[in-house]
């Protein structure tokens, strides 16, 4: 057993990757349909803390480290917190897995926009260059009726701006979010 602190989930197409919590719960944690982390206070683990992990991995690990190849930050929306802080953590696990090719994580579109051109830039160049987002819809409607507390034309935005700085983009998107009544709306929203 390796004493790291790990959060409650991955997606499932991340069960080769290492794991590494860099923050508890979810920064909005008020989307409807969400249950994920509602029992959970979100809070941001000390750059130190996270680091520490990292060199735990490395010991017990040891030669093996190069089995991986791609790391997954925790929790839901590990990219809330700020660049200098990311840059200080991927810099550090460039230096203990030099073998990894890929550094992803869950991120809103108002963590992606709270980010300069250069921050973002500067955070795939150091490894981070793939993010999970939760589009769940392109309508403005369904949008507000969930309470995902984003617009389209920030999902928009953010996207566009993630991948100028040459990351990956895996989007999620929920097909009977608007019900029967908007499941048109829905349709043509999202497509677009
Ligand atoms: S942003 Fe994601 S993790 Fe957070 S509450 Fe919404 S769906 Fe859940």
């Amino acid at each position: 057993m390796i004493d790291v602190e790990l959060g409650p989930i991955r997606p499932p197409s991340e069960h080769q990757s290492l794991l590494l919590r860099l923050t508890r719960g979810c920064s909005w944690n008020r989307c409807f349909f969400c249950g994920l982390y509602k029992g959970m206070r979100f809070s941001v683990r000390s750059t130190e803390e996270v680091i520490g992990d990292i060199k735990k991995y490395a010991a017990y690990y040891g030669e093996r480290a190069s089995f991986f190849k791609s790391c997954f930050l925790q929790d839901g929306d590990a990219f809330n917190i700020p660049a200098k802080d990311l840059l200080s953590i991927l810099h550090t696990l460039k230096k203990y897995f030099p073998a990894l090719q890929a550094v992803t994580t869950y991120a809103r579109c108002d963590s992606i926009l709270k980010k300069t051109e250069t921050e973002l830039q500067a955070l795939c160049e150091v490894g981070l260059n793939h993010l999970y987002r939760g589009i769940e819809t392109g309508s403005d409607t369904i949008l507000q009726k969930i309470n995902k507390g984003i617009t389209a034309e920030q999902i928009v935005k953010s996207g566009l701006a993630a991948k100028k700085a040459g990351m990956t983009l895996s989007e999620f998107t929920l097909l009977g979010i608007g019900g029967k009544s908007l499941s048109e709306e829905n349709a043509i929203e999202t497509a677009k």
